[in-house]
Parts: structure tokens; sequence; C-alpha cells
């Protein structure tokens, strides 16, 4: 059974990448039967946002990603880690008691000056061997430090034989790894001016990892030169070594290449990105799944949700995450979704991101899933046209007197491009209008209009048209046009008589009524 956390700072914002680790994570402890648990890494009190917790309350909730331990339940925590303070000084101080860690006293002139020498020399810059002030200092100059109430961190004191030596290991996703021994001094536990003293990262994760009995920490590849200093810690507090394995971040295609998404640059690189789109969670889940082991994308979305992921057909480099195809893929996937189902979720988007819209699918619910069967239900290809639930007001809002704009009169801006003289127009829907009758049937629907288009004058087809332009008003196409723009205000849409029939015999009187001017 795998124990595994995710560790997300609150800095108020949910990176993409974050889902994706931490849906690793989830999915590896559920599948070997372990546990799953949050652990928030706020040791940065600088980089804090207020309303952080509730971002990832929001973020991780969406995408259905939850910690199995928290605060109430339990047995582990805290699980913030600025209430870990005293855990983490009992460690420091164990540390010190064994000589393994020391007090530095050096300042920021000092160190900044220590790696200006260092680049002059030519040398690796860092806290290590000669260069390292405070490492085998004097006690009594310490005391006096201390007695004058000067700050000091406390740095890790790395094995005296690292110079030189290698670290090896062997991570779940790359194999084995080696790299120079750790010899830098690391800091332990932050300056001692600061309320609450908080460890680093590399302590903080190492007492945490040990004490919330962690066995696999996934993890994103920029600590992988970390190891041989957190072999070393492991090591100096006397822990089991846990698993590492590194995962590569998510990448962006641009011109010439490809970087990390970028939380500065790219919006996509947000949850709040999916979330204020609308992507369906599982459309989302399924593609970063398909980023992370390549044969899930092979795999219907069911099975390939319900198919573990395995770690060791993980890639080392980092997947390009292609809106374009997860566009598809949420297409596809809300294709397969029926009416009501489609409804309840735009709905509760709605709630959040288009508020004028909750009250009319409130009002017209029968209407919209009515609408929804356009094209959907029955067919065996049912349309794509909703890539996210952003999408419905563009392609259903039509549907909606609330809403919708109808045409207004013959010389209507949408109308004119299909070249009918506002007087046809006028004359032609009059009839329409005044003889129009709802049938069943679609042909005998379209016939209705086919044979009073032709009475005004246009041509029965294109071909007909074509070969004497001058002897029509134009052709069949462009009466059925003009009756799409009134119905639907746009030259596009489903299917016209699915369309009218959803829409009810008055809505579409009342719509092409306004023809006539
Ligand atoms: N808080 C760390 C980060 O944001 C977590 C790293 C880890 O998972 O150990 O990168």
């Amino acid at each position: 059974a795998k124990v595994t956390r995710f560790g997300p700072s609150p800095t108020g914002f949910v990176h993409i990448g974050g889902i994706y680790a931490a849906m690793i994570d989830r999915d590896i402890a559920t599948h070997s039967g372990g546990v799953y648990l949050v652990r928030v890494e706020d040791t940065d009190q600088s980089r804090e946002v207020e309303g952080a917790q509730e971002q990832f309350a929001r973020g991780f909730g969406y995408f259905g990603i939850s910690s199995d331990e928290n605060d109430e339940n339990g047995a582990y925590g805290p699980y913030l880690q600025s209430r870990r303070e005293q855990i983490y000084l009992t460690y420091v101080r164990h540390l010190l008691r064994q000589g393994k860690a020391y007090l530095c006293f050096a300042t920021k002139d000092e160190l900044a000056d220590i790696t200006a020498r260092q680049q002059a020399a030519k040398v690796p810059t860092g806290y290590y061997g000669r260069w390292a002030l405070w490492r085998d200092a004097d006690p009594a100059d310490v005391t006096a430090k201390l007695a004058a109430g000067t700050p000091y961190v406390v740095r890790f004191r790395a094995p005296d034989d690292a110079d030189g030596q290698r670290a090896r290991f062997v991570d779940a996703i790359r194999g084995r790894l080696e790299h120079e021994a750790n010899r830098n001094d690391a800091v332990i536990l932050k300056s001692s001016d600061q309320s609450p003293r908080l460890p680093t990262y590399h302590f903080a994760h190492a007492v945490d990892d040990h004490l919330m009995r962690i066995n696999l920490v996934i993890r994103g590849d920029e600590w992988i030169s970390s190891v041989p200093l957190h072999q070393q810690l492991f090591a100096a507090l006397e822990f089991e070594p846990i698993t590492y394995a590194h995962i590569a971040p998510l990448m962006k295609q641009i011109p010439g290449g490809k970087r990390k998404l970028s939380k500065r640059k790219d919006p996509e690189a947000s949850v709040d990105f999916y979330i204020g789109a609308g992507y369906p969670a599982a459309a989302v889940l399924y593609y970063l799944r398909g980023l992370a082991n390549g044969r899930l994308a092979e795999m219907p979305l069911e099975t390939a949700l319900a198919t573990p992921i395995d770690l060791g057909q993980c890639g080392v480099a980092g997947p390009l995450v292609d809106l374009v195809k997860l566009e598809d893929i949420s297409a596809d996937h809300i294709a397969t979704l029926s009416g009501p189902q489609i409804l309840a979720a735009v709905r509760e988007w709605a709630a959040e991101y288009d508020a004028e819209l909750v009250p009319v699918l409130d009002k017209e619910n029968e209407l919209a899933l009515r609408a929804l069967a356009v094209e959907r239900e029955g067919v065996d290809n049912p349309r794509k046209d909703l890539r996210k639930w952003s999408d419905f007001r563009a392609e259903y809002g039509f549907f909606f007197p609330e809403i919708f704009v109808p045409v207004d009169g013959p010389a209507d801006d949408r109308l004119l491009p299909l070249g009918v003289a506002p007087e046809v127009v006028t004359a032609f829907a009059r009839e329409l209008v005044a003889g129009y009758e709802h049938g069943d049937d679609p042909q005998e629907w379209f016939n209705q209009i086919r044979s009073l288009a032709g009475e005004h004058g246009f041509a029965p087809n294109a071909k007909e048209y074509k070969k004497n332009p001058d002897a029509y008003v134009g052709s069949i196409r462009e009466a059925s046009q003009l009756v799409r723009v009134a119905i639907t205000g746009a030259t596009r849409s489903p299917d016209l008589h699915a369309t009218a029939q959803a829409l009810g015999a008055s809505e579409v009187l009342r719509r092409l009524s306004a023809l006539i001017g």
C-alpha cells in the first residue's frame, strides 16, 4: 500500500500541473489500497495569499481529488506546515545536539561576498568547506552572537566526506540516477528573527514525509538535484529512505520549441482556466491521464479513468498540453452525455460564470431539454457542438426567448448577406406566417417553404438559379436561410425542422413574423 501526499504551497493559484501530480498521487494510493493526503506547505509565508485554501478546495473539489486525511480526521496532523513549528524545532534541536547542524550568523552581505569571491575564483558557489564561515566556529563566538541577539539560521552540516562522493538513487520513473554528493551546508531553519520560525522545504519535507509515514514521494523533477541533500538529511535524522518519483512538468508548445507551462504567461496553466471555461472534469482528467501514460489515451474514457496509472510508464520529457486536443476529447465526452446530464452541468457552471443564464435555464427547463435533444437523442453520431459548458450560450442560447435577439425587420444585418431585397423578404414572410403549418414531418414542412418560395420568385434549386440568375430573386437556399436566420438568428444551426419542433409553433411564428417588419 502506498502512502502518497501532495504538498501545495498556498500562493493563491492552483496550477494544472498540481492537479496532474495530485491525480497521480491519488490514483496510486487508491489502487494500492493506501492513503493519499494533502499537506499544505506554507513555510514561505511571504508568498502566501489570502483565500488560497479556498482556491485549493475549489480546484481539487472540481476534479474530485480528495485527501483521505485532514485535521479533523487524520492522526498524522497538523497538515498545515505552519502549525508544525514545534515538531520541526524538536528535530532541529536533535541535530544540533548531535553536531549534525549548526547556527550560522553570516549576514546577507557576507553571503553575497562569499558568492562573489567564489565566482571570481571559478569554484562552485555555496556554503561549504573553507567558505562556510560558521561551520567550525568557536563556541565562544556563537555564545557572544547569541547574547547580542544576532539573528541566525540553522544549517545542516553536510557529511565531512561528501566531497568527491557520488549520490546514487533509484527514481521510480527514471530508474537509476547518480549525482555528485551534496557538500553544501543547506539552511534547514530560517532566520531566528522571524515568527513563526519555519524550516526550509528540504527539512520540512523530510520530517513530514517521515512522520506522515509517506512511502512514495511524487513531485516535480525540479527537485531531482536536491535528492543528494535529502538523502543526507534522511540519514542524519535516522529516517528510513523514501522512494521518489520525479515527474516531468507539463509543457507548452511555442514557436521553435517548448517550455514549461508558465503560471505567469499562460492562462491555461491555472485550473481556473478549465473550471471557468467549463471543461468537464472527467474530460480533463482523461486528458491528463493520457499525458501521464500514453496507453491510457488509447482507451475509452471510462476505461482510462478506471485503469491505474503506471509510474514506470511516465515519460521523462514533459508532455505537451494541447488545448485543441483537449477540446476534441471534451466534445467527444459531452456527446456521450444525455440532455439532462448536460443541462445539469451547464446549470452548475452558469451558477458561477453566467448568472443571466441560470434563471433562463430554470424557467425554460423543458425547452432546454428539447433543444438538447436536437440531433443528439436517438442518433448514432450526436452533435459535437459543445466542447465546454461555456459554449452552451453560443450554441443553444437562441432557443430561449429571454436571450434570443429576434430579427429586426427585413433589412436586419443578419439577412443582408443573403442578398434578398427587403420587399421580397416581407412579402415572402407575410405569406409564410399566414399559412404556416407546423407539421411533424420535416419533408412536408420544407415542401411548404419551398412552394411558397417558388411563388415568390426563388429558384427551385441552385442549378436553376445559376443558369438564369436574373429570372429569380434568389435560390431556394436563400429562402430557407431567411427562415433559418429568423428562427435561430444565425446562418448555421442544427437541423432546422427539429429546431422548430423544439421551439414550438407559436415561438416559430413569432420569430418568422419579425421578418415582415
Ligand atoms: N511545496 C512543494 C512545491 O510546491 C512541494 C514539493 C513536493 O511535493 O515535495 O514544489
